[in-house]
């Protein structure tokens, strides 16, 4: 299961992608502009984003230019009714991984799509750094101070999630979204829990818990 963003505006090509990827077990959102698009990018965390070249107030290519400069390191698989090979060439090296020209068939998007999550991500940092914390993504492992902490798997995520942007709330459902599987029924509470679990393990006593509640919304890393 990963989590996919589908930034596009023709509304049946849209419900198309939509609906194969939840078929494939997927979690997805689907947004039919630019503006949507980055406010999806700088909320959540995605594993890929399938992104449209023409929307309705801007370009994909200024998308991606705006998701890269931000940090976001997911796959991005371009959609182009282009066929002119300047167009690609400036799409692949304005950030996009790969390029599917309008009309596709969708079982070729989907492999596309698989093959993007599958590459070893190159742009993503092995090390999370924030505070007195390291979390290495590849080792699966969390120091503190330079002492190793045993997170549970879920707790590893989490902590995952929150570190890659710090300073940026994470809404309590965006969380349950990206860290739970659908089918294990999490709930506010199932969040509020692993917090606390993970902030005895992550904070130092007397000074401010690195993960912060933001009331009504949900978590952010401390900055
Ligand atoms: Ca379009």
């Amino acid at each position: 299961m990963a989590k996919i963003l589908v930034v596009e505006d023709d509304d049946h090509q849209a419900d198309v992608i939509e609906k194969w990827l939840q078929h494939e077990h997927h979690n997805v959102d689907v947004v039919a502009t630019f503006a949507d698009g980055k406010a999806m990018m700088d909320s959540y965390t995605y594993d890929a984003i399938v992104l449209d070249w023409g929307l309705p107030d801007g370009t994909g290519i200024d998308l991606i230019a705006a998701y890269r400069s931000a940090g976001g390191t997911a796959p991005i698989l371009m959609l182009t009714g282009r066929t002119d090979t300047s167009d690609k060439e400036q799409g692949l090296d304005g950030g996009a991984d790969d390029y599917l020209t309008k009309p596709f068939q969708i079982r070729e998007l989907s492999a596309r799509l698989r093959a993007l999550m599958r590459r070893p991500a190159m742009m993503v940092s092995d090390v999370l750094k924030g505070h007195n914390l390291e979390l290495d993504i590849n080792k699966h492992q969390l120091f503190k101070d330079g002492e190793l902490i045993k997170l549970f798997p879920q707790e590893f995520s989490l902590l995952e999630t929150l570190m890659r942007k710090p300073g940026v709330v994470h809404t309590t459902e965006a969380l349950i979204n990206h860290v739970w599987k659908s089918e294990a029924g999490a709930s506010g509470e199932t969040v509020r829990t692993s917090v606390l679990r993970l902030r005895k393990k992550i904070d130092t006593a007397g000074e401010p818990s690195l993960i912060e509640n933001v009331h009504g919304v949900g978590y952010k890393f401390r900055q």
